[in-house]
C-alpha cells in the first residue's frame, strides 16, 4: 500500500491513467503547482484508492487496461460529488463521452498542455467550491493572485507575460523551498527540449527585472547554484 501524500491545505488530485509518460509528467507538473497527487494506473486501483482517500478532483483516462473510464465516471458520480475531468486520446472519444452525458465536469484531449489542464482544473474546482481559487500568495511587498493571474505591489499591477506568470506561480506555490531546474522545465515546457534551459534563465532574468529592486542582486528570487531557484517570503 502506498502512503498517502500529506495534503495540508493542498488540493488532492487522483490521476487515473495507464500511460506512464502522462502519469509521470502529470505527477511532476501538478506537484510542482502545489497539488497533492494520488495515481492509479487501473480502475481497480482507483476504486481501492477511493476507499481510503477523498480527492477533490479526478483526472480520468477513457481507455484503461481493466475497463472504461466512462463506466468509472458514472460510478463516481453515483457515489460522490467528486468532479471528474475526462481525458481522452482522440477527439472522437470526446464525442462519445459527450453523447453519453456521463456527468463529467470537463473534457480534455491528448496531447494537452499542462497549463491548459490546470486552468480547466481550477475552473472546475472554482465551480464546485468557490473558495478554492481565491488563492493569493504574498511575498515581500508583492501579491500574486492565482485566480486573477495578477502580480501587484501596493495595488499597482506588474505586467507579466504568460510564461513569466506561470513560472512565478510555480515558485510561489513552493515559497521558501527550492524548485529544481528540471521541475521548472517539466512544468512549463513539458520537458520537451533541452534548449529550453536557456529559455528558463531568460524568463527568470525578466522576472527579476520586473520584481527585484536590484535585479542583478536579487533578494527574493534566488538562484540555488547547480540546483534551481528559490522564492523567499
Ligand atoms: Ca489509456
Amino acid at each position: 500500500m502506498t502512503a498517502l501524500p500529506s495534503t495540508h491545505d493542498r488540493t488532492l488530485v487522483l490521476i487515473v491513467e495507464d500511460e506512464e509518460s502522462y502519469l509521470d509528467a502529470l505527477h511532476i507538473g501538478l506537484t510542482a503547482e502545489g497539488f497533492a497527487v494520488l495515481a492509479a494506473p487501473t480502475l481497480a486501483q482507483a476504486r481501492e484508492t477511493l476507499k481510503s482517500a477523498s480527492p477533490d478532483i479526478i483526472l480520468l483516462d477513457v481507455m484503461l487496461p481493466d475497463g472504461s473510464g466512462i463506466d468509472f465516471c458514472r460510478e463516481v458520480g453515483a457515489s460522490s460529488n467528486i468532479p471528474v475531468i475526462m481525458v481522452s486520446a482522440r477527439s472522437s472519444e470526446v464525442d462519445v463521452v459527450l453523447g453519453l452525458e456521463i456527468g463529467a465536469a470537463d473534457y480534455v484531449t491528448k496531447p494537452y498542455r499542462l497549463r491548459e489542464l490546470i486552468s480547466r482544473m481550477r475552473a472546475v474546482l472554482r465551480r464546485v467550491n468557490p473558495r478554492v481559487d481565491d488563492e493569493v500568495i504574498a511575498f515581500g511587498d508583492l501579491r500574486l493572485d492565482l485566480g486573477r493571474r495578477t502580480l501587484t505591489r501596493n495595488k499597482e499591477e506588474i505586467v507579466l507575460s504568460r510564461k513569466e506568470f506561470d513560472l512565478l506561480a510555480l515558485f510561489a506555490n513552493r515559497l521558501g523551498n527550492v524548485v529544481t531546474r528540471e521541475e521548472c522545465i517539466d512544468a512549463l515546457w513539458w520537458g520537451l527540449e533541452l534548449s529550453d534551459t536557456r529559455s528558463l534563465d531568460t524568463h527568470v532574468k525578466r522576472l527579476r527585472q520586473k520584481m527585484e529592486a536590484v535585479p542583478d542582486e536579487p533578494s527574493q528570487l534566488l538562484t540555488i547554484r547547480g540546483v534551481g531557484f528559490r522564492l523567499d517570503p
